[in-house]
Parts: C-alpha cells; sequence; structure tokens
C-alpha cells in the first residue's frame, strides 16, 4: 500500500494506492504489467477520503495500449516516425540542438514545460534550459492557468500564493464569492466546504455565465456578460464606498493607494454597472449589502475571472474589494486564487517561467542571479535574461526559434488560436515531445521520448494551498520508458554540461531546496521525510525546526513596507465584442470528466469521452433553429468548431460555450494577451453560432 495523490487537479486529492497481485488485461506493458493497481481512500487533510471520478479511475492509463515504452524517430524519407534507442534517440537530438544553435544563437532552442510535472522537474527544466542550452527562451502552459492572478496577487500582495490559507477555512466565512470558479465540477470534493459554510449560516455567492454546478450550491448567482466581472467589481466598491462599508482603519493601517481606486470607483453607479454588465442594478446593490454587513468575506477567483486580456486588473478589482473590506489577513478571509493544474502553483516558483528563477525569484534581479548561479556552480553573467511568454514563443517558432522541448504539455489543444499554433510548430526544424502516449502534439513531432508517469516515480507537488506533498513511487514503470529527470540529464552530459543534473527526485528536490532559500517561495525547511510525517508542509519554510505557513498575511504583506497595495484598475472590457458577424459571446470551460488537454483523461476507459458540444439557451437555439443534440457550426476569426448543440436554459441568451479537452475549442479562441501576465483571452471572443448545414 502506498500513500499518495492523485495526478490530475491542483486539489491534489490524497488516495492510498494498493498493488495488486493478480495478473492485469494484456495489452500491459513492462516489468509491472502482471500488477493490478488500485485506488483506496486516503484521509488527507484536503479530501478527507472524497475523490473525484477521475481520481477513483486514475490506474486508467497503466498499461494502456497506446502507452509509449519505446523512443520514436521520425525517418526524414517516410516521414513516419519509427522506433530507436535511447542512445539514438538522445544522440539525435542534442546533434541537431547544437547544430542549430551554432548556426543561429542560443535562442533557437526554445523550451515549453508544463504545470503537471513535479517540483524537481519544473526545477531541472529550467536549468535545463539555462545551463546547458543557454536559452532564454523557456516558459510553460502555466502561463494560461493562473497568471493573472499570480501576477494581480504579487502587485497587491508582495507574493503569489493561490490560496494564502487552507481551503477548509472557507468553511468558516461569513459570505464566500467565487468569481469564475466551477470548483464542484472542477475539484468536486471541494464542494463539501461550501455545503457546510451554508448548513452554519454562511452565503455563498457565485459569479458567472453560466449557471453551473456550483451555481446549484450557491445562494446568489449572478450571471454577467463574458469579460465584465471587472465593471462588476468596481461597481461592488461604488456602493461599498456610498455605504460607509470601507474599513477605514484597516486601509489606513494596512494598505497604500485606496484614494485613486475609490475615484474610479466613483464613476461605476449601479446602471451603468447593469449596462455593462447585464447584472440588475438591484442584483448589484443586493450583493453590496450582503458584504458590507458580512463580519467576513472570502473571494476566491479562477479561469472566468483571470483568462482575459484584463485578466489581471480583473483579479485586481477584486482584489481592491477585499482588500477595503479588510479581509485578507483576517481569519477566515480574505482573497485566493483556486489554481487548476496538479502543480500550477508549483509549476511556477521554480524556474520555468521565462521570467522568474527558482524561489519564485525576478531573473532581471542581481541579487536573485547571485544566488541561483552559486547553487548551479556557474557565472551568473551566463545565465540568459528573460524570454517570451508562452504564447508569444509559440508564434516565435519558425522565425525566432527553430528547436522546440515540450515536456508536460499538449499545446496543440491546449494553446489559442491553436491553428496558428500548430501552424508554427510544423515550421520548426525539429521538435521533440517527451510524454506518455501519443498526444496530438507528440504526434507531429521529429522525436518523441517516452517518459514515466503519476505513480511510477516519487516527486513533489505544491497544491493549490501551498502545501508541498509528495507523490510516492508504487510501481517500477514499464521497460523502455524513462524519467523525464533522465532526459534531462542525458541531455545536459550530450550537450557538453558539467553542471550537475541528478536523477534521483530526492537528490533534484535537494538542490531544489537550496536555490529556493532566501526567495519569496522559500522550501529550504522542507524535506522528504517531512512531508511523509506532516502530510504535506506549507511554504514559506526557511528551516527544518520551521513549522511551515499555512497562513498568510495576519501582521504584514509580503510588500517592503509591509502594507498591501490597493491597484487603481479601469474596465476596458474584452479584445474582442460582439458585432454583426460575429453576434455573441464564446466562452469555454472544463467538464467533470475531463482534465485539461485530454490526453490523459480521454483514454481512461471508465471515464465518458463524449466529445466537444456547444451549449446554447433555447431563445439562441429558436432562433439559428438548432435543436439538441444536432451538430451546430461555431465560428469565429480564427477557426471553425462543429458539434452537438446541448440546449441549456442555465446559460445567457448571448452566450455560447464549448469545453476545450478536445481539438476544436482552442481553434477558436482568441490570443489577444493580458498585459502584464500576458495570459491570452481564452475566456470569451465574438462568435457566430448556425446550423451546420451542407452548402
Ligand atoms: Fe483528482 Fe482533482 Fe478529482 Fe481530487 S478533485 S480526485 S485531485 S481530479
Amino acid at each position: 500500500m502506498t500513500d499518495t495523490h492523485c495526478p490530475y487537479c491542483s486539489l491534489q486529492c490524497g488516495m492510498t494506492l494498493r498493488v495488486g497481485s493478480s495478473l492485469a488485461s494484456s495489452g500491459q506493458a513492462g516489468s509491472s504489467r502482471s500488477r493490478r493497481l488500485e485506488v483506496r481512500e486516503r484521509d488527507f487533510p484536503v479530501n478527507e477520503g472524497a475523490l473525484c471520478r477521475k481520481g477513483w479511475t486514475a490506474t486508467g492509463l497503466r498499461g494502456h495500449r497506446e502507452r509509449l515504452t519505446t523512443p520514436l524517430l521520425r525517418d526524414r524519407a517516410t516521414g513516419e516516425l519509427r522506433a530507436a534507442s535511447w542512445d539514438e534517440a538522445l544522440d539525435v537530438v542534442a546533434t541537431r540542438l547544437r547544430t542549430l544553435q551554432e548556426a543561429h544563437g542560443p535562442d533557437t532552442v526554445a523550451v515549453f514545460g508544463g504545470g503537471g510535472l513535479t517540483n524537481e522537474k519544473a526545477y531541472l527544466l529550467g536549468k535545463l534550459a539555462r545551463v546547458a542550452l543557454r536559452t532564454s527562451r523557456i516558459d510553460y502552459n502555466g502561463r494560461w492557468c493562473m497568471s493573472s492572478a499570480a501576477s494581480a496577487a504579487n502587485q497587491a500582495l508582495g507574493i503569489d500564493r493561490g490560496l494564502p490559507f487552507p481551503l477548509a477555512d472557507i468553511e468558516r466565512t461569513d459570505v464566500l464569492v467565487l468569481v469564475g470558479s466551477n470548483l464542484a465540477e472542477t475539484m468536486p470534493p471541494a464542494a463539501r466546504h461550501l455545503d457546510r459554510l451554508r448548513e452554519r449560516g454562511g452565503h455563498v455567492v457565485v459569479i458567472d455565465p453560466r449557471r453551473t454546478a456550483t451555481a446549484a450550491r450557491a445562494d446568489t448567482v449572478l450571471q454577467p456578460v463574458p469579460g465584465t466581472d471587472l465593471a462588476l467589481a468596481l461597481g461592488v466598491l461604488h456602493l461599498l464606498d456610498a455605504a460607509g462599508a470601507v474599513d477605514e482603519e484597516y486601509v489606513a493601517s494596512r494598505t497604500t493607494g485606496f484614494a485613486a481606486v475609490r475615484r474610479t470607483a466613483a464613476a461605476w453607479w449601479p446602471e451603468r454597472v447593469e449596462r455593462v454588465t447585464g447584472v440588475s442594478a438591484g442584483e448589484l446593490r443586493a450583493l453590496a449589502g450582503l458584504l458590507a454587513g458580512a463580519g467576513t468575506v472570502t473571494v476566491l477567483t479562477a479561469r472566468g475571472a483571470e483568462q482575459h486580456s484584463q485578466g489581471t486588473a480583473t483579479v485586481l478589482g477584486w482584489l481592491n474589494v477585499a482588500l477595503a473590506l479588510g479581509m485578507p489577513g483576517k481569519a477566515h478571509a480574505g482573497y485566493g486564487c483556486l489554481t487548476g493544474q496538479g502543480n500550477g502553483q508549483g509549476g511556477r516558483e521554480h524556474g520555468q517561467k521565462s521570467d522568474q528563477l527558482p524561489g519564485y525569484r525576478m531573473i532581471d534581479d542581481p541579487a536573485a542571479r547571485e544566488h541561483v548561479a552559486r547553487v548551479w556552480g556557474v557565472d551568473p553573467e551566463s545565465i540568459p535574461g528573460k524570454g517570451l511568454s508562452a504564447y508569444e514563443l509559440l508564434e516565435s517558432l519558425g522565425t525566432g526559434s527553430r528547436a522546440l522541448l515540450v515536456f508536460g504539455s499538449n499545446i496543440v489543444v491546449s494553446a489559442p488560436n491553436a491553428t496558428r499554433v500548430t501552424e508554427r510548430l510544423a515550421a520548426l526544424d525539429l521538435l521533440v515531445v517527451a510524454d506518455i502516449v501519443l498526444s496530438e502534439t507528440a504526434a507531429m513531432a521529429d522525436v518523441v521520448l517516452p517518459v514515466t508517469q503519476w505513480a511510477e516515480e516519487s516527486g513533489t507537488m505544491t497544491n493549490l494551498e501551498g502545501r508541498v506533498i509528495l507523490r510516492e513511487r508504487a510501481v517500477t514503470p514499464p521497460d523502455g520508458v524513462r524519467s523525464d529527470l533522465d532526459v534531462y540529464a542525458g541531455l545536459a552530459s550530450r550537450l557538453g554540461s558539467t553542471a550537475a543534473f541528478p536523477t534521483d527526485p530526492e537528490e533534484a528536490f535537494a538542490e531544489l531546496r537550496l536555490a529556493s532559500a532566501g526567495g519569496r517561495a522559500d522550501y529550504a525547511g522542507i524535506t522528504y521525510d517531512r512531508i511523509r510525517a506532516e502530510d504535506g508542509v506549507f511554504w514559506p519554510c526557511p528551516a527544518e525546526d520551521h513549522p511551515g505557513t499555512p497562513r498568510m498575511f495576519a501582521d504584514s504583506f509580503a510588500t517592503p513596507d509591509g502594507r498591501a497595495r490597493f491597484v487603481d484598475v479601469e474596465h476596458a472590457g474584452a479584445a474582442e465584442q460582439p458585432d454583426a458577424d460575429y453576434p455573441v459571446h464564446l466562452t469555454t470551460g472544463r467538464v467533470l470528466a475531463q482534465y485539461q488537454s485530454g490526453a490523459q483523461t480521454r483514454r481512461v476507459r471508465d471515464l465518458p469521452d463524449d466529445g466537444p458540444f456547444v451549449e446554447l439557451h433555447p431563445m439562441l437555439a429558436a432562433r439559428i433553429g438548432a435543436r439538441d443534440g444536432e451538430p451546430v457550426m461555431v465560428t469565429t476569426r480564427r477557426g471553425s468548431l462543429r458539434a452537438p448543440a446541448r440546449i441549456v436554459d442555465t446559460i445567457r441568451p448571448d452566450t455560447i460555450f464549448v469545453p476545450f479537452h478536445w481539438v476544436g475549442a482552442n481553434r477558436l479562441t482568441n490570443d489577444a494577451l493580458d498585459p502584464s501576465s500576458r495570459m491570452p483571452e481564452f475566456k470569451v471572443c465574438a462568435a457566430e453560432v448556425g446550423l451546420d448545414t451542407p452548402s
């Protein structure tokens, strides 16, 4: 029996894996083929034994017939992928990378990581890029997850830890405001906190253009026009100020910058907010009255608020509301972000972002470069500077960078404006993808490297609360499969790097601890043994005798003067507004049974794989003549998608919804970027929907 954690979302639910002795079905690969792996419940504080159906079926991908167990090389003559040895594959990659860099410079090689990689892998991937490849071009898919919330929290609170308190704290808040979160579907075990909060008389507010499964568990549901959450926040602040509900003492003693924010909010009277958001002035007044009368308020944002060209400003708008009410730092109150990917939090702390070094240090900070260079044993001057954000990096492929290494990401499905991104991938001289199956992105690669999956190796993850947990190895990987850590080490040595690239996860973590020491995300005091003994340790944890930090900001914020910053933000709206050609809003999101690009969950037999659908309101369906279950065509300025209509009265009549777990949804989405976080505007664009009639 091995105590570990789910392979999927940022809740990182605890579970126990039991390795059985019975023979498994045919098709399982490698030395573990005779062992059946079963999921058992485990009492971990985050999920208290509960799992969603993705967690219960998490072993379904093990031994899958599509599991890759040998490296693949694209034959230049036939254009087909053929089996190769590890030595041949790594030699080919290293030789071609070196040749390209000699001809075009270090930045001709780009690296793309993932928010599902363990902390050890994320850390060493950043080191591989900057030390062995000497490229500045590294970023990862977490840029498309929570980067707007990270940018906002860094500005306002001085640090970004998704939740600066344990998730269970939300049960004890008086009013919980969920802005753009459908946690009842994306992380179902978390929904019990909503039920308990309501049982003890608390109030749940859900703000979402769709009346989701989460909305069904709420007391108040507001359905604004997609892309107008910031106007709503400004309207709430306007009413709180007018009612004298601003906590003036807190604002004076613990914050700066409120005067400008107050002036901006003064122009957002309820009728103006109603015109922009579609939320009535009465609903707005009721929400403001609820917040004004509450002893404790917690505001949580998720992708619905964040994945916008104004995502950072939108989160700042809601942070301003929380600060005006005097909540951040107070018990059972404050602001937090519900990170999405399994290691969405840790993945952004250890240096796989284009502008950051390990420990959440900024790459242009000389002291940070000095510290990390010392750990890496290199000259600080040799560490490249800031690179390009994820989408900008992909846009540069074929011209700026001619080779791309991808670890833990399925870009073809998950990138915005995916047709354009796929064209850029096709323009590369060399695409290398490390994955467990032939994902849509791996299928385009020149070299495919089969790597270990969850349960086949140990490694730490950092969940949405900043709790560092340990996924333990429970089974032996199939023959022919290697860890990403082995791939990094194999490439680094072939590239002539003498720097250390540990292949043992605990050894890698020991180096990560040194690199993070003294940084904002300080892991120096966290060890594998402590994590096992304490079932997770919260960062910052600067020493082994430090208890870790479950709750932050009680006395001061992480800014130089210890005060939180109000940041003056103004609503501008989505980059693309409906017009005569594209008259409705398109928004995208998730469904319960699938995870991210679906590369894993679409292959799990016990999870329904219904393919994409188009959710639309009966009024819109009647206008275009659509019938439930029959195909409709969605078109935007970037592409089209044909999918069955799902007619529901829970969505705004001016909005349609498409889940993004399959190829298609992101061919429609807009690549307009947030100026601060560089988050693409996944959550809203202008679209046309009509019957899929043969021409
Ligand atoms: Fe896994 Fe997330 Fe489901 Fe928990 S909620 S079982 S972590 S997918």
